[in-house]
């Protein structure tokens, strides 16, 4: 099955000059099970909108929920912030 994801694109955090200091990430990353960034992020971005999508997983034994940020007042475009900051790592999706 592909991904909404696949279809729509990935979390604009990424991509964020903030991303590292951003508590609205930081709930993202709470949520997906994931290692936080920083601990103790002290950024708090202006209307972030969270994309919740609950999509069956690929083996077939249930749904995943998966949280994004599509859009955010507080988007400071710097490309690629996120593989800065942990390269060789997978970007989350
Ligand atoms: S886009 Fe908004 S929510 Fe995402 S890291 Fe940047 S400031 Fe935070």
């Amino acid at each position: 099955m592909v991904s909404l994801n696949e279809v729509w694109g990935m979390c604009i955090c990424v991509n964020c000059h903030w991303v590292d200091r951003c508590e609205a990430y930081h709930a993202v990353e709470r949520q997906h099970g994931v290692s936080h960034l920083n601990e103790k992020p002290d950024w708090k971005p202006v209307a972030p909108q969270i994309h919740i999508s609950v999509l069956d997983e690929q083996n077939g034994n249930g749904t995943e929920v998966e949280w994004d940020v599509r859009a955010c007042k507080s988007f400071l475009q710097d490309e690629g912030r996120w593989m800065k900051l942990c390269p060789g790592s997978e970007v989350p999706k």
